[in-house]
C-alpha cells in the first residue's frame, strides 16, 4: 500500500501542466472529425483512431526544451487582451527577450496549420491524419483558460495545482463525451487570425474559474490542503465549471474542424485518390 501511494505521488508530480489530458484531446479530435462536411471527411475514413492516438503527442516532447511554451500564451504581460501581438517580431518588440517564455501557441497553430495544408497537397492520408492530430493538440490547449494566464497553476492566488484539477481531473472524473454537441465546421478565409479570438475568449473565463474553485474549497471540510480534496469539492467544482469545460471542448472541436476544412480548401479541395486494386 505504501508502495502504491508513493507511486501515485510520483505520477501526480510528473503530470504535465500542458494540456487537457489524453481524454480531453481525444474528445476534441473526435468532435472535429464529426464536424466536417462529407468531402474532407473522406480523408479520415478508417483513420479516426490514428488522429485520437496522436492527439497528446506534443505533451510527450519534453526533451525539446522549446516545446513547453508552444502550449500556452501568458497574456497579462502584453496588457490589454485586445492588443495582443500578432507576430513574433511584435511580441519581441513589446516584451523583449522573454517573449518565447511567455508562450507562442497562436503562432504554433499557424505553423501546424500550414503543415496540414501541405499534407493535403501531398495526397497522403496518413500524413493528413498525423498533421491533424498535432494541430488539434495546440488548438485544444488554446481553449484552456489557464493556458492564457501568468497565474497558470493558481500559484498567485493560493490555488496551486488548479491547472490539472480543471483541465484533467474534472474531465477524467465527470465528462461524458456523448453529452457534447458537434458544431459544424465553417469555411473562413481569415482562419489564421482566429487563434487570437479563442485565446481572448478563454482568458475572460479565468476569474470565474478561480472564484469557483475558491468557493468549492470553502464549502468542503478538507479545504485547501495540498492535493487532498474530497468528493464534495469535486462535485461543487464540476457543478460550477462543468458547463465551461464542456463549452471549451466543444469549441475546440469545432475550431479544429474549421482548421481542417480551411486547410483542405487552401490545398485546392483535393479528392483522395482511390487505392489501386490489389
Ligand atoms: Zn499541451
Amino acid at each position: 500500500m505504501r508502495h502504491l501511494s508513493t507511486l501515485t505521488f510520483v505520477i501526480l508530480l510528473a503530470a504535465p501542466l500542458w494540456s487537457w489530458g489524453d481524454k480531453g484531446h481525444r474528445v476534441v479530435s473526435t468532435l472535429a472529425l464529426r464536424s466536417l462536411p462529407a468531402e474532407p471527411r473522406t480523408w479520415f475514413a478508417g483513420r479516426e483512431a490514428e488522429v485520437c492516438d496522436h492527439a497528446s503527442d506534443p505533451d510527450h516532447w519534453k526533451q525539446d526544451r522549446k516545446e513547453g511554451p508552444r502550449h500556452f500564451l501568458d497574456m497579462e504581460p502584453y496588457g490589454d487582451p485586445a492588443r495582443l501581438p500578432r507576430t513574433l517580431e511584435e511580441a519581441q518588440a513589446r516584451v523583449g527577450g522573454e517573449y518565447y517564455r511567455l508562450g507562442v501557441v497562436p503562432w504554433i497553430i499557424q505553423d501546424r496549420w500550414r503543415d496540414l495544408v501541405d499534407a493535403f497537397r501531398s495526397g497522403d492520408p496518413a500524413r493528413v491524419a498525423f498533421a491533424t492530430a498535432i494541430l488539434g493538440h495546440y488548438i485544444g490547449d488554446a481553449h484552456v483558460p489557464l493556458h492564457t494566464t501568468t497565474n497558470h497553476d493558481g500559484q498567485l492566488t493560493g490555488q496551486k495545482g488548479i491547472h490539472s484539477r480543471w483541465e484533467s481531473s474534472l474531465v477524467e472524473r465527470y465528462l461524458v463525451a456523448a453529452d457534447l454537441t458537434v458544431l459544424p465546421a465553417q469555411p473562413d478565409q481569415a482562419f489564421l487570425e482566429r487563434p487570437w479570438d479563442w485565446l481572448v475568449a478563454a482568458h475572460a473565463l479565468v476569474p470565474q474559474l478561480l472564484a469557483d474553485e475558491q468557493g468549492a474549497d470553502r464549502t468542503t471540510p478538507l479545504g485547501n490542503r495540498g492535493k487532498l480534496r474530497g468528493q464534495a469539492y469535486w462535485m461543487i467544482f464540476w457543478a460550477k465549471q462543468g458547463p465551461v469545460v464542456k463549452q471549451q471542448l466543444q469549441l475546440a472541436g469545432q475550431h479544429l474542424g474549421d482548421a481542417i476544412l480551411n486547410a483542405w480548401i487552401a490545398a485546392g479541395r483535393p479528392t483522395l485518390a482511390a487505392k489501386p486494386p490489389n
